[in-house]
């Protein structure tokens, strides 16, 4: 269910995007994610959602791309950085100080998106000139 809420996030994320192209509809080959470690998020269960979700939207066929970021707490007893594990109870293996600050694993955010954009349509023929040359 996590996953379904977060895929309606991106989708009005995309949409929003999308309103600052309009009228044009941008042809959309990848979005590319970034999820952090620690968001509970399941990255094939997110892709699977998304694929249905975009089935039949201006975004069919748009593939998403993640790129898992790694959970990385900071020790405030001595400013270092290290990777909390469960199994320490997330505490700083330097000092055995409670995670108090996390510097990533909690991103959710939509890093770039590879896309076109629409030829504009072809201008018309020069009429004048096409009467000149007939004339
Ligand atoms: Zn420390």
């Amino acid at each position: 269910m996590h996953e379904v809420d977060m895929t309606k996030c991106l989708l009005l994320s995309m949409n929003q995007w999308q309103q600052q192209h309009a009228p044009a509809i941008p042809s959309v080959q990848r979005v590319h994610l970034q999820v952090g470690a620690f968001t509970c998020v399941e990255p094939d269960q997110l892709v699977f959602t998304w694929g249905v979700a975009v089935q039949g939207s201006w975004l069919a066929g748009a593939e998403l791309v993640i790129e898992t970021v790694p959970l990385l707490g900071r020790c405030l007893q001595c400013n270092g950085t290290y990777t909390p594990s469960p199994e320490a109870a997330y505490r700083s293996p330097c000092c055995d100080h409670p995670m108090e600050e996390i510097v990533s694993g909690r991103e959710l955010r939509i890093r770039s998106v590879d896309y076109s954009l629409p030829e504009p349509p072809p201008s018309r023929p020069d009429l004048s000139l096409t009467a000149a040359a007939a004339a």
